[in-house]
């Protein structure tokens, strides 16, 4: 059995506990191998550890430029190792290989390579100055970065918090979710033999309560960055707030995916698919709530549930698996609990429903319809995050665009059309942080990512993230032969 231990310093040290836990495969339900559980002894270490590499450099102090070099070396020993990562990422969290091997671990790194050439753009200002006085400003890491971050991409969603944070020459602790322990420290490992000198980035696996509680209320950290639950995120604001240290979060969605008659049925048939059922629903800005115009929801329904009904559900490691267990049976809990109110609610389940019990002792379960759902319904409100879609018709676009932005949630959202004025007046008129026009569920470095109303703050991802990882400092030089004398002294 494999044991890991804690990375902390550049050294891989076990917890100060001695305490450690089984992390499990979700496609066998079997142990895949043995955690270091750290609490807030072994965080103090690891915050203690990054101001130490923050203070002390090489890494806040070396030229931005043989900074951004180092990231492309990190990046390109990443590639080198991207079937390794992808298999280690689908065994700690069911993703298919093709999900990790062709989406998740490649988006990943080319994000660490878009904020390896921003490196050394991060620059200030020349103000505006009269000519008796010189004001510029500089963009400055904030220090040490406390990052927490769930399961469902382990390595992409740390990836877009480090990446930035170390271009701009931060330090970071990351505490992963304790659903998938391995995948970070197998990252963090690579990211060291690349030449990132110690104690930059750190790592310590461990409950949320207290390891992820510890790291969100502790004094020396400069900044938190979230991504997860909204419930959890409202925990971490309250913990940062005793520091007041400024928090960024990522939180979950109940996404709106609006497809319109006039819209190429087809393309909105297989989109919406990918738009729920990819990463077996657990996607923050999956297309959850899937609004269909009454005058094409029922051949729309027909020929998206018999294409639902095909979708092959097995192995995550075999290249011919389209849908991979859920993360952990807690979860597959969470779902049945939903499927059941719905059906309790009146909505109709036209497919799915059920455990996949034919696949041993992994946590399967079958992509699942509800049609005939009403915005009011809990299946239409709140997120279930597992491979559950819930159908509502509409009549037009108002109708569309007052159901889809009455939520608490506002992360993402589709329009699907070939009517150019009506999907510019839909991407207006939704409340979301990202509007997909006849695609959905896309990422792009480049492109800043976050959500709206309860679905956190902040942007990821693009120029914009810089932003959450630098502070600009004010420089005020007077250059005039008269200086100030105020009182006349
Ligand atoms: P979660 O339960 O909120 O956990 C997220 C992270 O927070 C985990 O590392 C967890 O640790 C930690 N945590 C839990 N309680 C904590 C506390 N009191 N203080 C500090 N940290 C704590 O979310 P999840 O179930 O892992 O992930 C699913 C959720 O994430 C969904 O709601 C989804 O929408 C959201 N999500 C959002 C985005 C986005 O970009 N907006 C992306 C992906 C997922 P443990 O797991 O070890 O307890
Ligand atoms: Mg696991």
């Amino acid at each position: 059995m494999k044991e890991y231990q804690s990375f902390i310093g550049g050294q891989w040290v076990g917890s100060q506990s001695g305490k450690t836990f089984e992390s499990i495969n979700p496609a066998t339900g079997e142990i895949n191998g043995i955690v270091a559980e750290g609490d807030e002894k072994d965080v103090d270490l690891a915050v203690k550890a990054a101001r130490k590499a923050f203070e002390s450099g090489p890494w806040s102090s070396m030229a931005p430029s043989d900074r951004g070099r180092l990231l492309y070396k990190v990046a390109q020993k990443l590639w080198e190792n991207l079937d390794y990562l992808a298999e280690t990422e689908s065994n700690d969290n069911g993703l298919t290989i093709n999900e990790t091997k062709m989406i998740a671990i490649p988006a990943a790194i080319d994000v660490l390579e878009f904020y390896a050439g921003m490196a050394n753009k991060i620059q200030g200002d020349t103000l505006a100055s009269p000519s008796n006085r010189f004001n510029f400003t500089l963009r400055e890491p904030i220090g040490v970065i406390g990052a927490i971050v769930p399961w469902n991409f382990p390595i992409m969603l740390t990836m877009w918090k480090l990446a930035p944070a170390l271009a701009a020459g931060n330090t970071i602790v990351i505490k992963p979710a304790e659903q998938t322990p391995i995948s970070i420290l197998e990252l963090a490992r690579l990211m060291q033999e690349a030449g990132i000198p110690d104690g930059v980035i750190n790592v310590v696996n461990g409950r949320g309560s207290s390891a992820g509680a510890a790291l969100s209320s502790h004094s020396d950290v400069d900044k938190i960055a979230f991504t997860g639950s909204t419930a959890t995120g409202k925990l971490i604001m309250r913990a940062a707030s005793n520091n007041l240290r400024p928090v960024s979060l990522e939180l979950g969605g109940k996404s709106p995916n609006i497809v319109f008659e006039d819209a190429d049925i087809e393309e909105a048939v297989n989109g919406s698919l990918f738009g729920i059922y990819f990463a077996q629903g657990q996607v923050c800005a999956a297309g959850s709530r899937l609004f269909v115009q009454k005058s094409i929801y029922d051949n729309f329904i027909d020929r998206f549930v018999s294409k639902v009904e095909s979708i092959r559900v097995g192995n995550p490691l075999d290249p011919s698996t389209q849908m991979g267990p859920q993360v952990s049976e807690q979860q597959l809990n969470v779902i049945e609990r939903y499927v059941q109110i719905g059906q309790d609610e009146g909505a109709k389940l036209v497919t799915g429903g059920r455990r996949n019990q034919s696949l041993g002792g992994g946590f399967f379960y079958t992509p699942t319809v509800f049609t005939d759902v009403s915005n009011d319904m809990t299946i239409a409100k709140e997120e279930i995050f597992g491979p559950v879609v819930s159908i509502i018709p509409f009549t037009d676009e108002e109708d569309a665009l007052s159901k889809a932005n009455n939520t608490i949630y506002g992360l993402a959202s589709g329009v699907w059309t070939n009517d150019l004025s009506r999907s510019l007046r839909m991407a207006r008129g939704l409340n979301a942080g990202t509007v997909y026009v006849n695609t959905y569920s896309m990422l792009d470095s480049t492109a800043p990512f976050g959500g709206n109303k309860q679905s956190g703050f902040g942007r990821e991802l693009g120029i914009e993230a810089l932003n959450m990882y630098t502070k600009t400092k004010h420089v005020w030089v007077d250059l005039s032969k008269e200086k100030l004398n105020w009182y006349g002294f």
